[in-house]
């Protein structure tokens, strides 16, 4: 669903990634770890399109930045960007629109439902509290339902009840077949989750596997977090992970 291969990105002198390469099969949850400053964001920003990069990226067989590879790909930012001057609504109604999606006015109920904001409708973006413009945030990137939907650092901000019913959604759009990819630097947010996990550091892939090759492995994600970002234990299995 999603390939990148040989992805490389400098700002200025600094490589924020550096020759990445993994592969991503259409539904499943991939988590993104890594320390700050190691890439991740740089990652899902290039994979959107955001970003000028060397390398190549397709989503679906798609070049990322084709009209019809943006149509089947969303991206929740880790910092909302919301309007001032439009209420909760009137931003789910304008994601609706931009989106061209139909029957949407039952989904946006839910979604608003599930992250108890269904009493905020009226309020404008910037008479929310961070927690309420973070679950926005989600709101807004969820309503298209995006074949594949990159979150970044996803659960930064929100109270338990929101996290929860993120989780519970995350396992929903897997279970139709969406593709996920999940960054986040706080591995117990997303244990139960992932199927997949790519520990990035300093802008390079130190290790790529499935959940069920880490069980195999007899380690847990925090090991192999400790054992590949500080050279714990020992040496990293990691699949090459290489994009055909
Ligand atoms: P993460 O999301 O894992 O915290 P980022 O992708 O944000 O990491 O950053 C990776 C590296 O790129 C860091 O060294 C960061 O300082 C640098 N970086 C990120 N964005 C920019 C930018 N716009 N200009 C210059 N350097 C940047």
């Amino acid at each position: 669903m999603l390939t990148v291969s040989h992805l490389t990105k400098f700002y200025g002198k600094t490589a924020a990634c550096r020759d990445i390469s993994f592969a991503l099969d259409p539904g499943s949850v991939t988590v993104l770890l890594g320390p700050n400053g190691a890439g991740k964001s740089t990652l899902m920003k290039s994979v959107i399109g955001f970003l000028r990069y060397d390398g190549a990226i397709q989503v679906a067989g798609l070049r990322n930045k084709s009209v019809e590879a943006r149509r089947i790909m969303g991206y929740i930012p880790e910092f909302p960007s919301l309007y001032p001057n439009l209420t909760v609504s009137e931003h789910m109604e304008f994601i609706a629109r931009a989106y061209r999606l139909t029957d949407y006015s039952g989904r946006i109920d839910e979604l608003l439902r599930r992250f108890e904001l269904d009493d905020k409708r009226r309020k404008f973006g910037d008479e929310l509290s961070k927690g309420m413009q973070q679950k926005l945030n989600l709101c807004l990137g969820l309503l298209p339902q995006p074949q594949l939907l990159l979150m970044d650092e996803p659960m930064i901000g929100l109270d338990p009840h929101a996290i929860r019913q993120l989780k519970e959604i995350i396992e929903e759009m897997r279970a139709e077949g969406r593709t996920l990819l999940v960054s986040t630097h706080i591995i117990d947010s997303v244990d139960m989750l992932w199927d997949r996990a790519l520990i990035l550091q300093a802008g390079e892939i130190r290790a790529n596997m499935t959940r069920t090759q880490l069980e195999e492995s007899g380690s847990t994600l925090e090991d192999l977090f400790f054992e590949v970002t500080e050279g714990q234990g020992k040496e990293a299995p990691a699949e090459s992970g290489a994009a055909e």
